[in-house]
């Protein structure tokens, strides 16, 4: 280091604990200022609902290149200042890597030219750099294409914040260690999609998000649970419970969302937050589930899979209200 250089500041370990910071939304500068307010509102709404687990940076990107690239230089001198990473590998890695930033303006250009709508989004780490970041393409409905309501793009931002209210429940800074007391792709990404479905539908009625037309909770849910019977017809002698990510992990998330649907119906809709995650880092999943539900992970597949195959009428009553 040379003299004179500021000294970065001791900094406390406070993964995990509530924040007062609220989250950050960074918008590339070709989008409409509406979808970044849009954004903002619901990681608000959702830290409010689930607890303010920060800090948390989310990066919305567009389809001009140029304003991607910009946004990338405002996030790498971030690095760079945090002496998180150097400027150079931090644009280096976001304008190469097939993850970095601009694959996600590369899907917005995708939607651009084909005209086929198409959504990426995802919670990218850093436990190393102590936040929850996020790197998102332009969420499509919020900037009014293609007549996908607002209420969806209100799920997929929920769903991803959900991610970092399981992520700041996980200390280890191992990346195998963490993705393990993660536990399997259903029970993530069903938690994140379940708890999304369920908390942006209510807190929408309640006048909390914007107003937006969806199709009901009930007619949601019956598409998903669709799915999973068609691909368990189709795949006998298969559980989904395996699917990992991949080209499948899509029927992963429509199966793990009804299986915490039935998992928040025997046991009460807090179990998940209040029981189960606190003690996960301490327990693993595995133990942590044992003890949040007094059964396995496998006993509750097995029930589970004999849920399925009830009349749809019957599974709708397991909904929240
Ligand atoms: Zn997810």
């Amino acid at each position: 280091m040379a003299s004179g250089a500021p000294v970065a500041p001791a900094r406390t370990d406070v993964w995990g604990q509530l924040t007062g910071y609220t989250p950050e939304v960074l918008c590339a500068s070709d989008l409409d200022d509406r979808v970044c307010e849009l954004v903002t509102e619901v990681l608000l709404v959702a830290a409010a609902e689930w607890g303010n687990y920060g800090p948390t940076e989310y990066w919305v990107m567009g389809a001009d290149e140029g304003a991607a690239i910009d946004l990338i230089g405002v996030n790498c001198d971030r690095r760079d200042a945090a002496r998180q990473q150097s400027r150079s590998s931090c644009m280096d890695r976001n304008t190469a890597d097939d993850y970095g930033m601009l694959s996600y303006q590369a899907v917005d250009a995708e939607v651009v030219a084909s005209g086929q709508a198409s959504l990426d989004a995802g919670r990218n780490g850093m436990r190393d750099w102590n936040i929850h970041y996020f790197t998102s393409s332009l969420p499509i409905g919020f900037a009014g294409m293609f007549n996908i309501p607002f209420a969806n793009e209100q799920k997929a931002v929920f769903h991803e914040y959900f991610h970092a209210v399981q992520h700041a429940h996980i200390q280890s800074d191992n990346f195998d260690e963490r993705d393990d007391l993660l536990g399997p792709t259903w029970f993530v990404e069903g938690g994140a999609e379940f708890m999304a479905q369920t908390a942006s539908q209510r807190l929408r009625d309640s006048g909390a998000l914007t107003a937006s037309d969806w199709n009901p909770l009930a007619e949601r849910m019956t598409w998903t649970m669709e799915e999973v019977r068609y691909w368990m017809s189709s795949n006998p002698g298969t559980s989904v419970s395996q699917i990992q990510y991949g080209p499948d992990q899509g029927i992963a998330y429509s199966y793990g969302s009804w299986a915490h649907a039935w998992l928040a119906d025997r046991f009460g809709p807090d179990a998940l937050l209040e029981s189960y995650y606190p003690r996960v880092n301490d327990l693993g999943f595995e133990g942590a589930f044992q003890n949040a539900y007094g059964m396995s992970a496998t006993e509750l597949i097995a029930e589970f899979d004999q849920f399925v195959l009830l009349p749809i009428q019957e599974q709708l009553q397991i909904l929240p209200g």
